[in-house]
């Protein structure tokens, strides 16, 4: 299956990076179809973030902050941990988008994008 995560400008070599990762985890999570689009311009406080405005469409962006995440300070596990957690939030953006608009809800779906990232990481880790 050809992925169709869209490939935006290069930022010392931290994007292939970044791309290759996202291949590997949209396909095992099964959302290699959707329209991906790939930001390194963010700027806020956290490291990445996702937004999809219409996941009926299975349309989103993700946001790397590419200030954070330089590959001089990052090992690959960090990397991993970044992109699939993202991609955890794009494959749960139909679920989320029928949670209410509130602290608590916004809460429990990072708990359990979290909770999935850190089960996936470990089963890789162990070879499964
Ligand atoms: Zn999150």
């Amino acid at each position: 299956m050809s992925s169709t995560i869209r490939r935006g400008r290069t930022i010392d070599g931290i994007s292939e990076k970044v791309y290759v990762l996202l291949d590997k985890w949209a396909l095992r999570l099964g959302i290699s179809h959707w329209d991906i689009r790939v930001n390194f311009g963010f700027s806020g406080p956290g490291y990445a973030q996702m937004s999809s405005e219409e996941p009926e469409y299975e349309i989103a962006t993700i946001w790397i902050n590419a200030r954070l995440c330089r590959k001089e300070l990052w090992t690959e596990v960090q990397f991993d941990s970044i992109v699939l957690h993202e991609l955890i939030h794009v494959k749960l953006a139909a679920l989320a988008a029928l949670l209410p608009d509130t602290v608590e809800a916004i809460k429990l779906e990072e708990t359990f994008v979290v909770g999935i990232t850190e089960a996936l990481l470990k089963a890789e880790e162990e070879g499964s």
